[in-house]
Parts: structure tokens; sequence; C-alpha cells
């Protein structure tokens, strides 16, 4: 198991675009080597998603799960998802707001998202899939795929005065916005 140092916001990787992996490049231990990377430090931070430039890789690789997270309690479990090379199109114009967190940036802020997107991406064996996501969990793919993109929430919030630390979200936000999303989880279903 390796837990390799999170990234944080100044640190110019975070702003690079991250590099496609080549499809025979897939099955080579440094690549196989990172998703385990990935995931081993995306479990040790309670984080919900992770990007290879958040430890410092300029790689196309996610990492995505959401178990029983007391962190997220509001938010759909997603199984372990490994996304290479991952493409995601909005289907329509539909679009929430989401109050984000980052295990990159110290703020959490208030992102539009949209609701209906497709995503492609390549497994760690190298399978194509081609997906229908919406909801919270279309958000979570948005978020991690801007990773690759050098993007963060801090260049996608639109109302600065939602920037709030986390215990202030805790103190003040909390309660409005899980009331807001479950209300909308249960429409998605998702
Ligand atoms: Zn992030």
């Amino acid at each position: 198991m390796t837990v390799r140092t999170i990234r944080r916001i100044g640190d110019p990787v975070l702003r690079r675009r991250a590099s496609e992996i080549d499809v025979s490049e897939i099955g080579a231990p440094d690549t196989q080597q990172l998703i385990d990377d990935l995931i081993d430090t995306m479990r040790d931070a309670n984080g919900a998603g992770l990007a290879a430039n958040q430890i410092g890789t300029l790689k196309r690789v996610v990492v995505m799960e959401v178990g029983d997270n007391p962190r997220y309690p509001y938010k759909p479990n997603i199984p372990l998802t490994i996304a290479i090379n991952p493409v995601v199109e909005p289907l329509d114009e539909e679009m929430v707001d989401i109050n984000e967190g980052c295990l990159s940036v110290p703020v959490r802020g208030v992102v539009p998202r949209h609701v209906n997107v497709r995503v492609r991406y390549l497994d760690r064996d190298g399978v194509e899939h081609d997906e229908v996501t919406r909801g919270l969990t279309a958000g979570t793919w948005q978020h991690e795929c801007d990773h690759l993109d050098g993007v963060l929430i801090v260049d996608r919030v639109v109302d600065t005065h939602t920037f709030s630390e986390w215990a202030e979200f805790e103190v003040f936000h909390r309660e409005a916005f899980v009331e807001r999303i479950s209300t909308f989880v249960e429409r998605t279903g998702s």
C-alpha cells in the first residue's frame, strides 16, 4: 500500500493538462502502480475521487469510489471505478448546483454541473466503457475529469460568496445543502 502526498492548490502540477495513456501502456507495471497508488491515497484521505495530477503524475487517469462515507451521507454509492483517458460529454442543458469540496483545495464552494452526462473511458484492463451517468455521480465525474485539464473548483464557482472552509460549511451551510440535494438525489436516483 502506497499513500502518496496529495498536491494542494498552488502546486503547478494541478494546473497542467495530463497526457493520454497509450492503450499499449495500460498493462505496464508503472501504470498499474499509479492506479493502485491513486486508490490507496483516495481511501486514506476518505475522498470520493482522485485524479493523477493530485498525486503529481500528469497521466489521464482518475479513480472514484463512494461507499457509506460519513463525510458524504447524501452521496449515492459509486463502486470503485478506474477511468483511463475519460471523456465526459453533457447530454443536455440541465444543470444542478453542487456544494463541492476537493482534497487539493482548502475551501468548498457551489459549482454548477451538468445533470446528465455520457462518460467514455478505459478501465485498468483496457476494456472500453460507454455509460450514461446522472446527478451527483455525474458531478463527481465532471470534478475528477476537470483535474486532468488543470481545472479546479475555484475556477467553476460562479457565486464567490459560497466559498466556505470545511468547518464553517458544517456550521452554516451543510443542513440546507443536504436538504436540497437529498431531494435532488431522490428525483434523479443518483
Ligand atoms: Zn478535486
